[in-house]
C-alpha cells in the first residue's frame, strides 16, 4: 500500500494515496489477432445480403459466433447485430412495439434501454428503481401498466441481475414482451439461470467498455422461433424480405443492423474468455466490499439472494445523513486521493431534454392524459440515487493487483475517517 503517514487530505494539500495511473483492462491478444488474420486471408469480410436466401443469415464467422453464444447461454437462438443499441431496436421490433404503444423502461440506465421505444414511435414510461440494486422495482413497473402498455425493459445494471421471477410474473399476468438488457451482465446468474436468458429476449453488447469485447458490436437471444425471426427481419431489411420468405411477420420494420466477419471472430475468441475476464471482477469486488464494509455511512454492493453479481462497475452507496459529508464532497476528495469517482449515472432519463421534448409531443394528445408528464418527482428513488446517493468507479477489472484495490480502499478510509475536515 502507498498510504502514507500524511493524515492531510491530498485535496488539503497532503499526500494522495495514489499517485500513479491504474493500469488499464486486459484487452484483446494473440487469439484475437489470429482469429482476424484468418477472416483477412479468407477474404471475406461480411457475407449478409439484404434478400432472402442463403446470405440472409449471414458469413461463416457470424454463423460460428451464434453458435457459440447458443451454446453458452443455453438457448435456442442467438443473433449478432452491430451494437447492443441496434440489439434493443431490434428486439422492440420483434416485440411488435408501435406507434401509440407503451414500453415501460427504467430511468437508471445508458440512453439506449429506453431510445429503443421512441425509435419505434412508442411511448418510454419510465418505472422507478430498487435503491438496493438500482434494477426496476417490480411493483413500480405494476404501477405503470396501461391497456397500452407493450413491452418492458429491464436493465441488469452495473451487472447485477434485476428482479426477474417478479418482473416476469407481472409481463405473464398482462401479456407483455420482456427485453432484458443485459448489456453489462454477460456471465451474471440468477438462481443458475444466466443473466440475458431471463426474459422473453436477451440483450448484450460487445461495446469496447463491457467486459467483453469486439470493439462494436452486440447479440440478441431468446427461445421464441417467432421473436428469432423478427430479430433476424429487424436486422437485415425486414420489410423488404417478408414477401420473398414467405413470413407472416409483414410489420416488422428493418435496418441494417449486421455485424461484420471481423468482429464476429474477435467475438467468439473473447466470449471464450468470457469466465476468465470475469472471475477477477468479482474478487476484486470482493476485496472492495470486505475493505469498505465498516464504514458508517458507505454501503457497499448488494448481491440479491440467488444472484451472481458481476460487477460491469463497482457502486457504493452514500447515506449523507449517516456520513455527515455532501456526497459532491466526499467524491472531490476521494478524486483528489487519485480514485477517479463518478457521482453516479447520467441523469434521470426523463429529465433530459429529448425525453422532456418528445413528452410535450406525445402528451399534447389527450389520449396520453394518463401518462406521466416526465417531471421532477416522476422515480423519487432513481432521483435519490442520481443525486445524493450513488458514487462509481470502473476499477474492479482484471487488470489490478491487490495492492491496486488496497490503494481505492485506502483512499476510502482516509477520506471517511478525515470527513469532518470537509464541512468546515
Ligand atoms: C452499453 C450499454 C448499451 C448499449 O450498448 P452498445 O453496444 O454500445 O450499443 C445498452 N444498455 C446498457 C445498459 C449499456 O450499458
Amino acid at each position: 500500500m502507498t498510504a502514507t503517514a500524511d493524515t492531510t487530505l491530498a485535496i488539503h494539500g497532503g499526500t494522495p494515496v495514489r499517485s500513479q495511473p491504474f493500469p488499464p483492462r486486459p484487452g484483446v491478444g494473440e487469439a484475437e489477432r489470429r482469429a482476424v488474420a484468418e477472416v483477412m486471408e479468407s477474404g471475406v469480410l461480411s457475407q449478409f445480403i439484404g434478400a432472402w436466401g442463403e446470405d440472409f443469415a449471414g458469413g461463416p464467422r457470424v454463423q460460428s459466433l451464434e453458435r457459440a453464444w447458443r451454446e453458452r447461454f443455453g438457448v435456442r437462438h442467438a443473433l449478432s447485430l452491430n451494437s447492443a443499441t441496434s440489439a434493443l431496436n431490434a428486439a422492440a421490433a420483434a416485440a411488435g412495439v408501435g406507434p401509440g404503444d407503451e414500453v415501460i423502461v427504467s430511468p437508471y440506465t445508458m440512453s439506449a434501454s429506453a431510445v429503443c421505444a421512441l425509435v419505434h414511435g412508442a411511448i418510454p414510461v419510465f418505472a422507478d428503481i430498487d435503491e438496493r440494486t438500482f434494477c426496476l422495482d417490480p411493483e413500480s413497473i405494476r404501477a405503470r401498466i396501461t391497456p397500452r402498455t407493450k413491452a418492458i425493459v429491464a436493465v441488469d445494471i452495473f451487472g447485477c441481475p434485476a428482479d426477474w421471477d417478479a418482473i416476469m410474473r407481472i409481463a405473464d399476468e398482462h401479456g407483455l414482451v420482456v427485453i432484458e438488457d443485459a448489456a453489462q451482465a454477460p456471465g451474471a446468474e440468477l438462481n443458475g439461470r444466466p443473466a440475458g436468458t431471463l426474459g422473453h429476449i436477451g440483450v448484450f453488447s460487445l461495446n469496447y467498455h463491457k467486459t467483453i469485447q469486439c470493439g462494436e458490436g452486440g447479440v440478441a437471444v431468446t427461445n421464441d422461433d417467432a421473436l428469432a425471426e423478427r430479430l433476424a427481419l429487424a436486422r437485415n431489411h425486414g420489410e423488404a424480405v417478408v414477401g420473398d420468405m414467405g413470413s407472416p411477420h409483414a410489420d416488422i420494420l428493418g435496418f441494417n443492423y449486421r455485424m461484420g466477419e471481423l468482429e464476429a471472430a474477435i467475438a467468439e475468441q473473447q466470449l471464450a474468455r468470457l469466465d476468465e475476464l470475469t472471475a477477477p471482477r468479482i474478487a476484486n469486488a470482493d476485496r472492495l466490499t470486505a475493505g469498505l464494509a465498516d464504514l458508517e455511512g458507505v454501503v457497499p454492493p448488494h448481491v440479491p439472494e440467488g444472484a451472481k453479481h458481476v460487477y460491469y462497475l463497482h457502486v457504493v452507496r452514500l447515506d449523507e445523513q449517516a456520513l455527515g459529508v455532501p456526497r459532491a464532497a466526499f467524491a472531490a476528495a476521494l478524486k483528489a486521493e487519485g480514485v477517479p469517482v463518478t457521482e453516479g449515472y447520467v441523469d434521470p432519463l426523463y429529465r433530459q431534454p429529448l425525453y422532456r421534448q418528445r413528452a410535450a409531443w406525445a402528451f399534447s394528445d389527450p389520449r396520453n392524459d394518463g401518462l406521466g408528464r416526465y417531471d421532477d418527482g416522476e422515480c423519487p428513488t432513481c432521483e435519490r440515487m442520481r443525486d445524493h446517493e450513488v458514487l462509481f468507479h470502473p476499477l474492479v477489472h482484471g487488470g489490478l493487483s491487490d495492492a491496486d484495490v488496497d490503494d481505492i480502499v485506502a483512499a476510502f478510509r482516509k477520506v471517511h475517517a478525515r470527513r469532518g475536515a470537509l464541512v468546515r
